[in-house]
């Protein structure tokens, strides 16, 4: 019994080992393939950003632990960013958003007035 649980917990840090290996090598593939953030050129702390949100299947930090294939797929809809400046364009782009339904909501207002 006691060395039943020692093989389980032997077999999943391997599986661990084997799992985070293959996370950073794919990162690396990932590095390679696109290059360093597309704003100041860094090379950490990359996140890849989906050019158009509708395209985006999966997050890219989900799926380094999965096959080439599916993740040059992904790779191909999206730019790399450095972390802070992600965070600062979703930050712009949701104040953009919010300008724009703005602006069509009360272009709508101003039609109905005009009577169009
Ligand atoms: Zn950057």
């Amino acid at each position: 019994m006691k060395g039943q649980k020692k093989y389980a917990k032997d077999n999943c840090e391997v599986r661990n080992r084997y799992r985070n290996r293959k996370y950073l090598f794919n990162k690396q593939k990932a590095l390679k393939y696109k290059g360093g953030c597309v704003v100041c050129g860094s090379t950490d702390d990359l996140v890849y950003h989906h050019l158009d949100p509708n395209e985006k299947v999966c997050n890219m930090a989900l799926l380094f632990r999965s096959n080439w294939k599916k993740i040059k797929v992904e790779l191909d809809k999206c730019i790399p960013m450095c972390v802070g400046l992600h965070d600062s364009l979703h930050r712009e782009l949701k104040i953009f958003t919010n300008i724009l339904k703005k602006n069509r909501y009360n272009l709508k207002i101003r039609k109905e007035k005009l009577g169009y």
